[in-house]
């Protein structure tokens, strides 16, 4: 039998069970609320820094799941996860204030404020590329704004998160059932919904759709965090060197499941040549291998992936592209060669479907134009990138590429700016993570409005409605 680094999915618990968790979390989001912001974020931060001095365990549980490299485990999941915990714990106080509200003068006598309040639990569904950086990055906010988390990994990759909720709790330093972990399939995703008071989803476009439904059949919030197919757009002026370094790094790091990662290339005619050979030479430094240390590519996490991946390679070989790599290296360990598809076109499904796998399609383009009216012919909107020396051109060109977040000659380098809002437009997702808007999100607006004098006159648009009323109105609003 050939030995295969690939676990079984996660049993799923019981209804009961997971209802068991739901209540506890429920319970312990009724003690959270009530501490202060601050200590809110000290408690998160201080278990982050007990996390990090536990990362060789942490990563030997991730590494189980998913063989990733272990430098790629430290700049993609450890390190934003620490960025997100700075940006958060400094932040938080000041994102969660009381607010005033601006105010017409007739309002004069009265104090109008916002403030924020949690949600109660908020449900956390994430999938197997990040088993670490989704679902506890995504509570580092939660928990600051005053939420229990209740995390339900994907069945794939479960033994991080349960890794991770058993250090939580090993710190004492969060109400027992603050983050809870609901382990299983899609089932349980779905009783996770049921039993949150808002649901932040981040997986396929698929499922994200299935959940909406079902949230909106609650009314129950929803934040959608979905699929992509990052058009990387290279001009004719782009600094070749970076430009391919970037497409190898952007389309194969985490072997290429990232949903931000370079998915389709659209190459200037002029530089297409230069490019491409720059892209070969990068590519045959690339080392594959089953995580650890010396290894640049790891493998496929998740076994469907790897007949999709395979199905795409094939349906762009008999359309006429060429296929460079793309071999299968262990098909019990789901390991794929980096493949370089040239000669790309749009029938091809590699350069319409989501691949989430090793595979570079590139296409060849006339003119910048051209270059973004094919990015936007795609379902999907969450990244994009522009090529080009000339910086003000690719941010101005940017605005026309429908993508929630854009690189300038950079990628995949969003999650690590947490002050930025990362999210898609059309089918790539609802709302934003990160960011002001990414913490209030876990609150919901309480608008507060307090008359203060005259304490025991009425107001003068209230009974009786006299003629004088109407003129006195007439006279406020020519005054406002
Ligand atoms: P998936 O949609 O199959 O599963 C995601 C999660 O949803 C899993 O935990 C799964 O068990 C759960 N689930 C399945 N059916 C459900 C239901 N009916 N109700 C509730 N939960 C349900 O996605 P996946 O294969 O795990 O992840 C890969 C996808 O995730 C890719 O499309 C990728 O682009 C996307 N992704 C998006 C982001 C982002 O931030 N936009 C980040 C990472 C991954």
């Amino acid at each position: 039998m050939p030995v295969t680094t690939v676990p079984p999915p996660a049993r799923s618990m019981t209804p009961v069970e997971t209802a068991r968790v739901a209540a506890a979390a429920r319970a312990a989001a009724e003690r959270w609320r009530r501490v202060p912001v601050g200590e809110r974020s000290e408690a998160v931060s201080e278990v982050w820094r007990r996390i990090y001095q536990r990362r060789a365990e942490l990563y030997k549980v991730v590494h189980s799941e998913t063989c990733k490299p272990l430098v790629e485990f430290e700049a993609m999941e450890l390190c934003p996860t620490d960025l997100i915990v700075k940006y958060f714990a400094s932040n938080a106080r000041r994102i969660l204030e009381e607010a005033p509200a601006d105010k017409s003068w007739i309002m004069a006598n009265k104090r109008a404020f916002v403030r924020w309040l949690p949600r109660g639990v908020v449900g956390l569904i994430t999938p197997w590329n990040f088993p670490f950086l989704i679902p506890f990055g995504d509570s580092v906010p939660a928990l600051m704004a005053g939420n229990a988390v209740l995390i339900k990994p994907s069945e794939w990759t479960t033994r991080t998160m349960l890794w991770t909720a058993d250090a939580v709790q090993g710190t004492g330093l969060l109400p027992e059932g603050l983050f809870s972990v609901a382990t299983g399939d899609g089932s349980v995703g779905r009783q996770v919904l049921q039993t949150s008071d808002m649901v932040l989803f981040t997986g396929s476009t698929r499922t994200g759709r299935a959940v909406a439904q079902e949230a909106g059949g609650l009314l129950k919030p929803v934040v959608l965090e979905l699929g992509g197919k990052h058009p990387m757009i290279v001009l004719r002026d782009a600094a070749v060197p970076r430009a391919a370094r970037a497409a190898v790094w952007g389309a194969f790091a985490n072997c290429g499941q990232v949903c931000v990662g370079i998915e389709r290339a659209l190459v200037e005619d002029e530089i297409h040549d230069r490019f491409v050979a720059a892209v070969r030479a990068e590519m045959g430094r690339l080392r594959q291998g089953l995580g650890g240390t010396g290894v640049d590519v790891g493998r496929l996490i998740f076994p469907p992936q790897f007949e999709r991946v395979m199905d795409q390679l094939e349906d762009a070989r008999s359309k006429g592209a060429t296929v460079i790599g793309g071999e299968v290296a262990d098909a019990d360990n789901l390991m794929i060669r980096p493949a370089l598809v040239l000669g790309a076109t749009l029938e091809m499904k590699v350069m319409r479907e989501e691949t989430f796998g090793p595979v570079l399609p590139v296409m060849k383009v006339s003119c910048a134009e051209e270059a973004v009216r094919l990015a936007n012919d795609a379902p999907y909107g969450l990244a994009a990138s522009i090529w080009s020396a000339d910086l003000d051109r690719a941010e101005s060109l940017a605005a026309s590429v429908e993508a929630g977040m854009v690189g300038v000659n950079d990628c995949l380098s969003h999650y690590a700016v947490p002050s930025l809002p990362f999210g898609g437009v059309k089918s790539s997702g609802l709302g934003r993570r990160h960011s002001e808007e990414g913490l209030r999100m876990f609150c919901s607006s309480q608008a507060v409005l307090t008359h203060e004098w005259p304490a025991s006159m009425p107001d003068p648009w209230w009974y009786p409605y006299e003629s004088w009323k109407s003129r006195l109105l007439e006279w406020i609003q020519r005054l406002t």
